[in-house]
């Protein structure tokens, strides 16, 4: 019995420290298809969320935090402001210099602004070279003092090495959202803000 016992013993112990050693493996590979898995769905939500030249935020999000943001306001009341701003003349610096100094006009306009802001507000890349802020707990007021502070800041700073004394500035309409609209009313307010900014002589704010 004793012999038995000892070939049993020698038979199943390099079995069981064998699975022990798979199980092992498995445990490892299964944790580095987690962490891959992670990083796949951060990329994922990163492109789903994200213009992609310029960094920010795009329309699509922009939009459900549009919508949730007057969803709040709807709820718990509060106040918060657009602003639609779009670079002056952009076609004619694209025309001049080139699509590739145009897209990195954008990018630069897009970091100033990033730099200007409260981290608060949202800011997203709405369509071409037109950029749309989400102002929270914020009058039209405030919104169209915070706009200039930026409109100034671009004007200064937003200079390429390679194209000097290239002048870069934008127009915005700004509006506060008003209760019971829903967040296309409150755009088209700002749009049409943006238009009298245009019409009256660009590189400025106006407020509706
Ligand atoms: P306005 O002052 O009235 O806004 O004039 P504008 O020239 O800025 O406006 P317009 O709508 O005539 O031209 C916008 C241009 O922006 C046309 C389009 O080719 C360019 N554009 C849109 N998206 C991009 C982009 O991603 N990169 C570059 N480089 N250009 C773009
Ligand atoms: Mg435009
Ligand atoms: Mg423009």
């Amino acid at each position: 019995i004793e012999f038995m016992h000892f070939v049993l013993v020698a038979t199943i112990l390099p079995v069981v420290s064998m699975l022990g050693a798979q199980l092992g493996n498995i445990r490892q590979r299964l944790r580095r298809q987690r962490n891959e898995l992670e990083l796949a769905l951060e990329r994922i939500r990163e492109l789903a969320t994200r213009d992609h030249l310029t960094g920010l935020y795009n329309r699509r999000y922009m939009q459900e935090r549009l919508t949730q943001q007057i969803r709040q306001m709807e709820r718990s009341g509060g106040r918060f402001s657009l602003c639609l701003a779009d670079l002056d003349h952009f076609k004619r610096i694209n025309d001049t210099h080139g699509h590739g100094i145009g897209d990195q006009v954008l990018r630069q306009f897009a970091d100033i602004a990033q730099i200007c802001l409260r981290e608060s507000d949202t800011l997203a890349r709405w369509g071409g070279e037109e950029f749309l802020i989400l102002l929270p707990d914020t009058g039209a007021g405030q919104a169209a003092l915070s706009m200039e502070r930026l409109r100034v800041a671009v004007a200064d700073l937003c200079t390429l090495r390679e194209i000097p004394g290239l002048t870069v500035t934008f127009s915005a309409g700004v509006t506060e959202c008003r209760s019971g609209e829903t967040a296309e009313q409150a755009v088209e307010r700002a749009d049409r803000a943006l238009y009298r900014a245009k019409a009256e002589g660009r590189n400025r704010i106006v407020t509706d």
